[in-house]
């Protein structure tokens, strides 16, 4: 049965990069959820759809090869879309669209799958509450909002283009309310989760971190999968 890390938090706390080097680290495949609602969310856009539109949403999502592939990146067919699934436009489609069950039920087979024959390090709003609630640990990454704002920042300015600071730091707030206030899949951290705040740490800090968490869960014998 293969193992599942489950990372889960809100925008900007470093689940992506924190989650790909936990992966690399144990040599094991990597799934960034959010990147499928993006993928669905764009060529929902390019269909003319509304966010709230779930059921067409959804509907679109099955017909749709969308993939991530062994390389980290996102696929719609054959097309590589991992940078266009990265505007603002589809950022806050995929924040509306998320919160519709329908959207969310379309994308759950396809998250599973990624965990059928692999072990796999995922992150998202819901991966240990509701896709892989057996995941072996299960963690909730957070840092203060202005650390994780700062980060997004960062992120943003690093993909070329003009950022402003306070802007994107309302924007995360807003879709982080959106979030953990929807009714289906809701982002919390749930008793079975571990809480780890990130404020002050760096990236390797987090990653041995959770390195060091899942050997305690091996050790306590309490991993099921
Ligand atoms: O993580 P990322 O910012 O790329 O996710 C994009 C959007 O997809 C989030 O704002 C969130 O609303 C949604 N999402 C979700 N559940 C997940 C992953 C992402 O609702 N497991």
């Amino acid at each position: 049965m293969p193992k599942i890390i489950a990372i889960d938090g809100p925008a900007g706390a470093g689940k992506s990069t924190v989650a790909r080097q936990v992966a690399q680290r144990l040599g094991w495949h990597f799934l960034d959820s959010g990147a499928l609602y993006r993928a669905l969310s764009l060529a929902a856009l390019e269909h003319g759809l509304q966010p709230t539109d779930g059921h067409h949403v959804a509907a679109l999502g099955a017909q749709l090869d969308l993939r991530q592939g062994p390389d980290g990146r996102t696929y719609l067919g054959a097309r590589d879309v991992s940078s266009a699934i990265r505007t603002e436009a589809v950022t806050a489609f995929a924040s509306r669209a998320s919160a519709q069950p329908e959207v969310r039920a379309a994308l759950l087979g396809l998250q599973r799958a990624a965990a059928r024959d692999a072990d796999l390090v995922c992150e998202g709003r819901d991966m240990g509450s509701v896709v892989f609630p057996d995941a072996a640990l299960k963690i909730f990454l957070d840092a203060q909002p202005q650390v994780r704002a700062g980060r997004r920042t960062l992120e943003l300015a690093g993909q070329g283009g003009s950022v402003d600071a306070k802007a994107v730091q309302q924007d995360m707030e807003q879709r982080d309310h959106a979030d953990s206030s929807r009714a289906v899949a809701p982002l919390q951290c749930a008793a079975d989760q571990q809480p780890l705040d990130t404020t002050g740490m760096t990236v390797d800090e987090v990653v041995n971190r959770i390195l060091e968490l899942f050997a305690e869960r091996l050790r306590e014998g309490v991993a099921r999968r």
